[in-house]
């Protein structure tokens, strides 16, 4: 990075930092411990990038412990590539954990013993009624729910038949433990929530030592007490599971009290975010794999080149809200393009050759010296290999150029970037009547692009030396989805657009062939671009230099 670099900013302010500062203020707690808890279901995508950011961040500022926990209850979702793809994103994203890395199936023999103590105090029962029973009897928001013939049962009977699904007698389904808490209750997460499943899968971590499985609700309040995390910060749509996460704490000799605090999701224009739907593309072949540079997911925005700087500065203008809304995915492509404006290293390709011969250029040809990055004096300057045969862009070429069209046409002087003038003078063509090469005449007292005689010239173009130039592989992505809100009528992926990808064999001068970093660079005039993992040399196009999105609304 450069010297110049400002420091970051102070992190704005935000509901949950208040909190968090008056918390330490008032003596309540010396340091704040968050925790970001993952299900390890798919890969992680940017609106956990905003959780992560706001969880670590506070640890972080004030001086306290974040914890990466892997909600792992669910084996037959769950998997070791989910577990092994989190950690290195969390990494990536910027952010350490340390020691304090947990999964709730370390949990499992305290929240079983925990389960068992509420069937004795005769605060949670083993209910035989189907999943559908269950969920026919569990009523509306007008209307209370059914108890259950199974609810009076003794907590003698309960016990039994807990320790028997534990033990493996009764299939998938046979049998669920609820708590017992009120099924008139307004709130319907307590009308005697379900807290323990049968489920007989293989599970990554505990194998296959448990065939009953705590829920979500069982699982994370308890975990969260546990690890004494004081501050338990999850978004809005589980605001109406904190009754029960406290009716859990409230009912059960737990080690600490930690409190829930919701805040809004992350959602964003021309992105859909679930992990369930991005499963779904992955399965479904309409991309690459969870990192292809089209997903939201931050391996797919790290395989793209965006910066983790870049993403982390985002979060932070995207803000901590207490109301959904959706954030416009222009502001992530404004970050990215600002971070990589000031770190990223120029070059020059060319993505669809057109060959340019200097017909009053004689000799091997030379090296001109051409600027690494105008945004940062120290990136200094490289050699760049000019000839006779040149290669420019195809379409900064017009033989009838409309008024305002001011790059190369017949009889029009450009400057060739840190180059020369040239002149067009002649066209050729093939029988199709595609130009496939001009004839041009450089004028050698302009060397570096300037004219010792003051006149000027309306374009500047870039361009690499024919016999110089390497070949790459170009990957060049357009929106993801033909409209802003996909999904909004139905299935997004008849919302896929089917031109998001294009590959192009681009010409590249030499020195950006020869260089390995997976940093992105800026193609000049054309974008930033980052060399992808696959073999040969292939490169992405992180973004392009302007908001396209702008064009297209
Ligand atoms: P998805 O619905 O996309 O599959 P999830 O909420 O099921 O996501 P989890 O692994 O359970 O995924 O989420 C881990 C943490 O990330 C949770 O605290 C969750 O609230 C938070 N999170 C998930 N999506 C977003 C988002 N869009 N914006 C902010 N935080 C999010
Ligand atoms: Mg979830």
């Amino acid at each position: 990075m450069s010297a110049e670099t400002p420091a970051p900013p102070p992190p704005p302010a935000n509901f949950i930092r208040d909190i968090v500062a008056d918390d330490l203020a008032s003596g309540r707690h010396k340091a704040p411990v968050t925790r970001f808890p993952p299900e390890p279901n798919g890969y992680l995508h940017i609106g956990h990038a905003k959780s992560i950011c706001l969880n670590f961040g506070l640890a972080e500022d004030f001086g306290g412990r974040c914890h990466l926990r892997f909600d792992d209850t669910n084996p037959l979702k769950e998997e070791q590539e989910y577990i092994d793809a989190i950690q290195r994103d969390v990494k990536w994203l910027g952010f350490d954990w340390g020691k304090n890395l947990f999964y709730a199936s370390d949990y499992f023999p305290q929240l079983y013993a925990w389960a068992e103590e509420l069937i004795n105090k005769g605060v949670a029962y083993v209910d035989d009624q189907t999943a559908d029973e269950i969920r026919a009897n569990r009523g509306t928001l007008t209307e209370p729910g059914k108890n259950s013939p199974f609810r009076d049962r003794s907590p003698a009977e309960n016990l039994d038949l807990f320790r028997r699904m534990k033990a493996g007698e009764f299939p998938n389904g046979a049998r669920v433990l609820r708590a017992k808490i009120d099924m008139a209750s307004g709130n319907i997460n307590l009308r005697d929530p379900v807290i323990y499943r049968i489920i007989h899968a293989e599970h990554p971590r505990t194998g296959k030592q448990w065939c009953i499985y705590p829920n979500y609700d069982f699982a994370h309040g308890q975990s969260d007490a546990i690890e004494h995390i004081t501050h338990s910060i999850c978004t809005l749509e589980f605001a109406d599971h904190q009754p029960l996460y406290n009716w859990l704490l409230d009912n059960l000799p737990v080690p600490a009290r930690p409190r829930q605090y919701e805040f809004a999701k992350l959602m964003l224009t021309h992105t859909v975010m679930s992990k369930r739907f991005l499963i779904t593309l992955v399965q479904g072949g309409h991309v690459r794999g969870w990192d292809d540079p089209r997903m939201p997911t931050l391996a797919g925005l790290r395989r793209r080149g965006i910066p983790p700087a870049a993403l982390r500065d985002f979060c932070k203008r995207a803000g901590v809200a207490r109301a959904n809304s959706t954030t416009d995915v222009a502001m992530l492509d404004a970050c990215v393009r600002e971070h990589l404006n000031r770190v990223a290293a120029r070059y020059m390709a060319v993505l669809r050759p057109l060959k340019v011969v200097i017909t009053n250029y004689d000799g091997p040809g030379e090296e001109l010296d051409c600027v690494n990055n105008p945004e940062d004096p120290s990136a200094g300057s490289r050699k760049v290999p000019f000839s006779r045969e040149l290669l420019i862009e195809q379409e900064d070429f017009m033989e009838n150029p409309p008024k305002k069209f001011f790059r190369l046409s017949p009889g029009m002087e450009v400057r060739l970037r840190y180059a020369y003038f040239i002149t067009c003078n002649e066209v050729i063509k093939d029988a199709a009547g595609n130009v496939t090469e001009l004839r041009c005449t450089y004028d050698p007292a302009t060397r570096g692009g300037n004219a010792p005689d003051g006149r000027k010239v309306k374009a500047t173009i870039h361009w690499v030396s024919a016999p110089h130039a390497v070949d790459a592989e170009v990957r060049l992505y357009d929106a993801f989805y033909i409209r802003p809100d996909p999904g909004a009528d139905g299935d997004a992926i008849k919302d896929i657009n089917p031109k998001s990808l294009e590959v192009v064999t681009a010409k590249l001068e030499p020195a950006l062939a020869a260089r390995n970093a997976q940093d992105a660079v800026q193609f000049e005039r054309l974008g930033y671009f980052t060399r992808d993992p696959d073999p040969g040399l292939v490169f992405n196009r992180t973004i392009g230099l302007r908001d396209t999105y702008a064009k297209q609304a």
